[in-house]
């Protein structure tokens, strides 16, 4: 089969890999749609790719959807057939962590499966565990099913803040987490959500996405203040990992109030904590989501309850895996969710 392989730094190739049966327990699927992910791309743009130095799999791809051709022995959940939601950390099932159903945080650190230490999507077949497999109702859209990963980051994020729709809500980067979160909030009844994105495209995606207003970074504090009286958001979901994204956050956010860490940052960077100590400010880091969220998600998508197809913004066949990681690589901000499909 055929398969994207990380080779080096920015060098993608396409690979030619033997088709397996799928060992026992394991579901084989044939891939639908597979989203490039910003963690992705900053592998690609490494300097020293994990995955080339043996570390990781060479073949990235954990947000995807796939027809099932195959089942291995033992596999009772799931048929030939079904369209699956593949969850690519869906824990161990067995330890401490996952036994309390906080599979993000599994002893045995398998939020990093598939697409990390086993193959990913970003080919025609990918092959996963029967847990890792969320079977899909009829007729559900394998093309937004593969934003189910994403939109469950953006849930956790969320729901690990405390968002209650009645708040004011802002929202730091409008690229595809950002905008699930904007989805995922309104989702949850939410309408008071102020985006901050500095890229005007962005920004009217942000919108298209059900935000109330998406404004410049340097806007925020003023917007924020105006749409609650002057005290600011009751909470921020920090979804860019850069220091301005986070310093926006601190400024919108209304003393009292949480922000929510759900961008990962390349560096480590100053946090104003007497700032932070004088507004009693609460942060919370969050991780993946947990495996009962995942299924809620992909129910959320598959049921049409959510729309998230303004964020996707490309198809890409897998043979044009390497230039649409170029692409993304060298201007990012025009293009959303790019979903590759083997049969694009
Ligand atoms: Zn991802
Ligand atoms: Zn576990």
């Amino acid at each position: 089969m055929k398969a994207a392989a990380l080779k080096g730094s920015r060098a993608m190739e396409i690979v030619e890999l033997p088709d397996a049966a799928p060992a026992p327990g394991e579901v084989k699927l044939r891939v639908a749609y597979c989203g490039i992910c910003g963690s992705d791309l900053h592998e690609y743009e490494s300097a020293q790719p994990f995955r080339a130095m043996g570390m990781l799999q060479p073949v990235m791809g954990h947000e995807f959807s796939g027809r099932v051709i195959a089942v291995g022995d033992g596999v009772r959940g799931v048929a030939v057939g079904q369209i699956v939601a593949g969850n690519p950390g869906p824990g161990c099932g067995e330890c401490a962590y996952c036994a309390a159903g906080r599979e993000n945080l599994c002893r045995a650190g398998s939020l990093g499966g598939t697409g990390y230490t086993r193959p990913g999507a970003f080919a025609e077949y990918v092959t996963i565990a029967e847990r890792a497999a969320v079977v899909l109702p009829e007729g559900a859209d394998a093309r937004e099913a593969a934003l189910t990963e994403p939109f469950a980051v953006a849930r956790h994020a969320l729901i690990q803040g405390g968002y209650r729709p009645a708040e004011l809500l802002v929202v730091a980067g409008a690229g595809p987490i950002g905008l699930l979160t904007v989805i995922a909030a309104r989702a949850m009844g939410g309408t008071r959500i102020v985006v901050s994105e500095p890229l005007a495209g962005r920004r009217a995606a942000a919108e298209r996405c059900g935000a109330l207003r998406a404004v410049e970074p340097g806007e925020m504090i003023n917007v924020s203040r105006a749409l609650s009286e002057g005290n600011g958001a009751e909470i921020s979901v920090d979804a860019s990992g850069l220091p301005a994204g986070i310093a926006s956050c601190v400024d919108a956010t209304a003393r009292g109030g949480r922000i929510v860490l759900a961008g990962v940052g390349e560096q480590p960077f100053p946090l104003d904590i007497t700032r932070s100590i004088i507004s009693e400010l609460t942060y919370t880091a969050v991780l993946g989501y947990t495996r009962a969220e995942f299924i809620e998600s992909a129910m959320l998508i598959a049921e049409r309850r959510v729309d998230v197809s303004p964020v996707i913004s490309e198809v890409v066949p897998v043979e044009a895996t390497p230039d649409a990681f170029a692409r993304l690589s060298e201007g990012r901000g025009e293009l959303r969710k790019v979903l590759v499909s083997p049969d694009a």
